[in-house]
């Protein structure tokens, strides 16, 4: 009777061990996974925003090289002998006015007593010192690296409606302008013209190697108010996974272990 005490309290011993190691790796195996899903959320969020600044600074290059080009060759004559006309005039009016200039060559002598003073910015012109041409100094608007986010987010947002909408047409046989003669049609033309579009290539070569839970928290942080509300109201994991190559974040850890 001892030894069979002894054997068995040796067993349950065992087991128990066994018990908690297997425990212990289910735990760590868990730790692990968790580890290895935030580094990729993190990656691929760094990722994203590291494409949007690119993207942002290429566009903004560009739009100043358009810039410089139309504010130095004259659009009437070709000539590039051009000058800027308001730096002109702010050098002959420079001592009264400081930080503002007047707008008294716009609304006549008087407005020197009234103190009318405001920025030259929106008057400034170039002008063609070969043929007097004028014309209104070109603008445009810096771009962001967050409007780039919100513009390939809502490639997502349209395209999703899109879908929706196509899924589900609105249908009515007795309005006179319906030009489908059942629902069905009216569906297939537009899953069609949905699919078609360039929406699906746009959003696989922005947002590709982006997972769907990454999307959401780039959403989340860059868009606000309504445009919040209305991403959030299309978005629909399955529909964008069914149509672009789009993967959940356990679809990219499951590749990368392959
Ligand atoms: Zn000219």
């Amino acid at each position: 009777m001892k030894a069979f005490i002894k054997a068995f309290n040796k067993l349950l011993l065992r087991l128990t061990k066994k018990g908690r190691e297997k425990i212990e790796a289910d735990r760590k195996k868990k730790k692990d996974l968790e580890e290895k899903k935030f580094k990729t959320i993190k990656k691929q969020y760094n990722a994203i925003l590291q494409k949007a600044d690119k993207q942002a600074d290429e566009k903004n290059l560009s739009e100043r090289k358009r810039k410089n080009k139309r504010d130095s060759i004259c659009p009437k004559c070709g000539s590039e002998n051009v000058n800027d006309r308001i730096k002109r005039m702010q050098g002959s009016m420079r001592g009264e006015m400081s930080g503002h200039y007047t707008n008294l060559l716009l609304f006549g002598s008087g407005a020197i007593h009234g103190h009318t003073s405001s920025s030259f910015d929106t008057n400034e012109v170039n002008k063609c010192n070969d043929c007097e041409h004028e014309w209104k100094k070109d603008d445009y608007s810096y771009i962001y690296t967050r409007h780039v986010i919100e513009d390939k987010l809502n490639d997502i947002k349209y395209f999703l409606k899109d879908i929706k909408e196509a899924k589900d047409p609105d249908f009515d046989p007795k309005d006179l302008e319906e030009k489908f003669t059942s629902k069905e049609e009216k569906s297939k033309h537009l899953l069609d013209k949905a699919i078609d579009s360039y929406y699906i290539k746009y959003i696989n070569d922005f947002w590709g190697e982006t997972s769907t839970e990454v999307i959401e928290k780039i959403a989340k942080k860059y868009l606000s108010g309504y445009s919040k509300v209305w991403f959030f109201e299309e978005f629909n994991i399955e529909a964008i996974k069914e149509y672009t190559n789009l993967k959940t974040l356990d679809e990219f850890i499951k590749d990368e272990q392959r």
